[in-house]
């Protein structure tokens, strides 16, 4: 399949990569790995949005404990799927492990986040996740016009109800450090969260009145070289039983009006302009910025864009089985 700007359009992601380095995006366009796929944070991110999108509850009835359960199931059944390694370069014994280590973590992790947050999602004045006509709205995707001349995609983790009846965008964010300051200043003029509350504006006709944040810790702790799995899991457990708000923060954040008008009017220019950078398929030629040389490692491109652009350097790089994993439901 060959990217279609008409028909495929732009999620925050592309529209980032294209902010990053036009060169690498252009290149990512055209099916080769960008080689930001091979990371413990991105893997463990990845991981707790599939089991996410696998437990919470399809009705807003379902008991806690049937969530509590589901997650060992989640984690044996992706263990045994085939796909996940096409997430990966090679299926390399680091890999493998890094899969391993992360999906071991997932149930501890996800467990006591539930345990944590029980009176959120589950207590009398706890935000009820929306429902409509095509059931929960979790893991929703969409594709809308923000008057670029092209669809803006994604997919939303979540969207919640309060008992004013306002909606909120749910956001699962897992990471290693939680600044709560910066997070709070950041978030409302952020790309996705605006984005993706305007999804929301238009498939429900209503304006989401903010964002509900939910930040995962990513478990800091490192396995030992003697440390059977278990053992590491059983340590992890530990940790969080001892110091649960280290590791599950959730903000509830408002967005106003006037400000999510001014983000849309922004991503739609963004938009606009990487519709016209497209376009135009401008030979542009490499200028070497921090992306190059990033905190995951170098940029797979670098020697293309050092030799000049010669295509010959793209020869043994990897190409991606699948061209965007979020649109696979594209026609
Ligand atoms: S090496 Fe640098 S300039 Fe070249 S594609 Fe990668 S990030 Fe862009």
């Amino acid at each position: 399949m060959e990217y279609d700007i008409f028909k495929h359009g732009v999620t925050q992601s592309l529209i980032t990569k294209f902010r990053n380095c036009p060169v690498a995006t252009r290149l990512y366009l055209k099916g080769f790995a960008s080689g930001d796929g091979m990371s413990m944070p991105l893997q463990f991110g990845n991981d707790f949005h599939d089991v996410m999108e696998a437990i919470l509850p399809s009705s807003s009835e379902n008991p806690y404990i049937d969530v509590v359960n589901s997650v060992p199931s989640f984690v044996n059944d992706q263990e045994a799927k085939p796909e996940r390694m096409e997430t990966y370069d090679s299926a390399s014994a680091d890999n493998m492990q890094m899969m391993e280590t992360s999906l071991a973590m997932l149930e501890p992790v996800v467990k006591a986040f539930f345990n944590f947050h029980e009176d959120l999602f589950y207590g009398e004045e706890g935000y009820k996740i929306y429902m409509d006509d095509q059931g929960a709205f979790l893991e929703r995707e969409f594709c809308i016009d923000v008057g670029a001349g092209i669809p803006a995609r994604g997919k939303i983790d979540g969207l919640c109800e309060d008992g004013n009846g306002d909606l909120w965008l749910l956001e699962h964010k897992t990471k290693s450090q939680i600044n709560e300051d910066a997070l709070l200043m950041t978030v409302p003029r952020d790309m996705q969260v605006n984005l993706y509350m305007e999804a929301v504006r238009q498939i429900t006709g209503k304006r989401p009145k903010g964002v509900l944040y939910n930040v995962v810790r990513r478990p800091g702790l490192r396995r030992k070289k003697s440390e059977t799995l278990t053992d590491f899991v059983n340590r992890i457990k530990e940790d969080i039983a001892e110091r649960p708000a280290h590791y599950f923060k959730m903000f509830l954040v408002s967005i106003t009006e006037a400000e999510h008008e001014y983000q849309v009017e922004l991503i739609n220019n963004e938009m606009i302009r990487f519709r016209l950078w497209f376009m135009k398929e401008e030979n542009l030629d490499p200028q070497h910025t921090h992306e190059c040389v990033g905190v995951y490692g170098q940029c797979p491109f670098i020697k293309y864009c050092n030799s000049g652009k010669n295509e010959l350097e793209l020869e043994n790089l990897v190409k991606r089985p699948r061209l965007f994993s979020e649109l696979d439901g594209v026609q």
